[in-house]
């Protein structure tokens, strides 16, 4: 569900209903509260790399849109691809309502929620924690769809 509302740009970020746009939860940067941003937000991408133990995690709006393509091998990329944008989801909303709680914190308290209640997608946890799924190499779309386009929107 977290994926689909992500995909469908469904997130209750405050410009998506008019209001005034509000910091980023994540980083506190100045009128950054959109999914623009949040997508490539450091500060989001650093509780994904730290916590999944990915120090290649993408940062890219493929990635945080489910937009890369995975062969039916990749289960365990496209397992932490979505576990990442679930996690992401649910900590912007649990810190709307806790916004005292430290983000990094919400994170992984939503990963550990999603792993208790799917236990499916342990061994993909566990995988990724002892082995680095991405590599350098395959971090390769930032750049080319980070030029500067933290204005443009999906
Ligand atoms: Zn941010």
């Amino acid at each position: 569900m977290a994926v689909v509302r992500t995909i469908c740009y469904a997130w209750c970020t405050p410009t998506r209903f008019g209001n005034s746009p509000q910091p980023c939860p994540f980083c506190h940067k100045r009128n950054r509260n959109n999914l623009r941003h949040i997508c490539q937000c450091k500060t989001l991408h650093e509780h994904g790399k730290d916590t999944l133990n990915q120090p290649h995690l993408p940062r890219t709006r493929k990635f945080f849109f489910l937009a890369n393509k995975y062969s039916h091998d990749q289960h365990t990329a496209l397992t932490i691809n979505a576990l990442h944008i679930f996690a992401a989801i649910n900590t912007f909303h649990s810190h709307k309502h806790n916004p005292t709680h430290d983000t990094k914190d919400l994170y992984i308290s939503h990963i550990h929620r999603q792993l208790y209640h799917d236990n499916r997608i342990i061994t993909h946890y566990n995988r990724a924690q002892q082995s680095h799924i991405w590599h350098s190499n395959t971090h390769d779309n930032y750049r080319d769809n980070n030029h500067n386009n933290d204005t443009t929107g999906p």
